[in-house]
């Protein structure tokens, strides 16, 4: 095992991002479509509906997503195509405003709708944004009406998320040039997650702070050259891009992840909104504290290990610098479906040279990498555990790391333990 010790941050070596070699993969892929983030974007957005135009296929993953939810009014639904409107024997516009009408009349409380396209609706080309725009001018301003793609063909399943909220951000209010400079925190986070932050950030003497997706989806912040926006996650690309284009500023910064991911999120911020160094430090001290002694639990089943990621929500990079510079894991290979550079430069730099960087997915190849490899831990979708824990290879469920709180301080000795528990399993079973 060649890591035995632990590295903050701060004192790692970094490697160089803009040179290092990334393995481009085009094949198979195994990962669950972009349909999928409406299981936790309906949580977040409490008067947002999400009306997926799919197939009984579409239905039946949210439905298996987000367990059967008998009892309760449900904040998303799928109009299901059926053969007539494949084959183009009905006129689809027409049938999804009777669906939208009827939605709408029985659920008052939906004030913003999205309209959320399929692998179906795109191979008939369902033009969703026409349909948005048709049923926008008749129903606004009691519903906003949006539209975005959750597709297979076009979106990996946190991709979902940020074709979401890159379809909010022109629906958000130009803010005033003369407005004082604000903080815009981008990314869902489970409520208690975003609480915290927002206390840290009032401590920090920052209390102009808008959030995207806000709790509800008709409170959108303003944006404009003013704003100074931070990621909460690594794979809002189209949703940076889009505030760029509305002349908000990036703070780059590590993710938010366990001790030294968090500080340093938290210290981009307190530079960008001129805090002083020594409260900004004095702010963070007891989080860190927390955080360190939190993770320490996990330590003895991770440090020296190997670990694999395979390509799947695209936070891959930043957990595997966590979990290398923070509990002395030997990342081998980390596949990410998507990697965005400078978003992830500063995690990227953190992660040891000989890693394998891989972006994309062929299937095959890449578990025949696996098996080469034979890691301690193999971090990856549902499909493709049972098969590896078959042939005697610890995995870790990717979309775990996706519905668990994980980010900030508070939450860095549970994101660790997430890992330790297979490992320690593993373990037992060996004994
Ligand atoms: S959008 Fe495509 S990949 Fe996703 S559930 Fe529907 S048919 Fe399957």
């Amino acid at each position: 095992m060649n890591v035995a010790t632990t590295l903050t941050g701060c004192d790692a070596p970094k490697t160089d991002t803009a040179t290092r070699t990334v393995l481009r993969e085009r094949g198979q892929r195994e990962v669950f479509c972009g349909l999928t983030g409406i299981i936790w974007l309906h949580r977040k957005m409490q008067d947002a509906f999400f009306l997926v135009v799919g197939s009984r296929t579409c239905a039946h993953l949210l439905q298996s997503a987000a367990g059967v939810m008998i009892f309760a009014e449900p904040r998303f639904a799928t109009a299901i195509m059926e053969e007539r409107d494949l084959a183009g024997m009905v006129d689809a516009q027409d049938e999804l405003d009777r669906v939208v009408q009827r939605l709408l009349d029985r659920r008052p409380d939906i004030k913003t709708l999205f309209l959320v396209g399929s692998c179906p609706s795109e191979v008939i080309k369902l033009d969703l944004a026409k349909a948005a725009e048709r049923l926008g001018v008749q129903h606004m301003p009691k519903v906003r009406i949006l539209n975005y793609s959750g597709s297979g063909i076009e979106t990996t399943f946190t991709q979902g998320e940020d074709a979401c909220l890159a379809a909010l951000v022109p629906e958000m209010p130009a803010q005033d040039a003369n407005a004082p400079k604000q903080l815009l925190m981008v990314g869902a986070l489970p409520d208690i997650v975003e609480d915290q932050f927002l206390r840290l950030f009032s401590q920090l003497g920052i209390e102009n702070v808008g959030i995207l997706p806000a709790r509800n989806a008709r409170d959108l912040p303003a944006v404009g050259s003013n704003t100074r926006y931070i990621l909460a996650q690594p794979f809002l690309s189209d949703t940076a891009m889009a505030l760029e284009d509305r002349g908000a500023t990036r703070i780059d910064a590590l993710f938010p992840f366990g001790v030294e991911g968090t500080s340093d999120w938290l210290r981009a911020i307190g530079r960008e909104f001129g805090v002083d160094t020594t409260q900004v430090e004095a702010v963070i001290a007891p989080g860190r504290e927390r955080a360190k002694r939190a993770i320490e639990h996990s330590r003895a089943a991770l440090e020296g290990k190997r670990i694999s990621f395979l390509p799947d929500s695209q936070l891959e990079v930043p957990l595997a610098r966590f979990l290398h510079t923070e509990l002395g894991m030997e990342p081998i290979e980390v596949g990410t479906p998507y990697l965005h550079r400078s978003h992830c430069a500063g995690d990227l730099a953190l992660l040891p040279e000989i890693t394998r960087i891989s972006e994309g997915q062929h299937v095959d190849n890449q578990l025949d990498r696996v098996r080469q490899d034979k890691p301690d831990l193999t971090v990856c979708g549902l499909g493709l555990a049972n098969p590896l824990e078959a042939e005697g290879l610890t995995t870790k469920w990717a979309i775990e790391l996706v519905f668990s709180p994980i980010h900030g301080f508070d939450q860095a000795g549970d994101l660790a333990e997430l890992f330790a528990r297979p490992m320690r399993r593993r373990d037992r079973l060996e004994v």
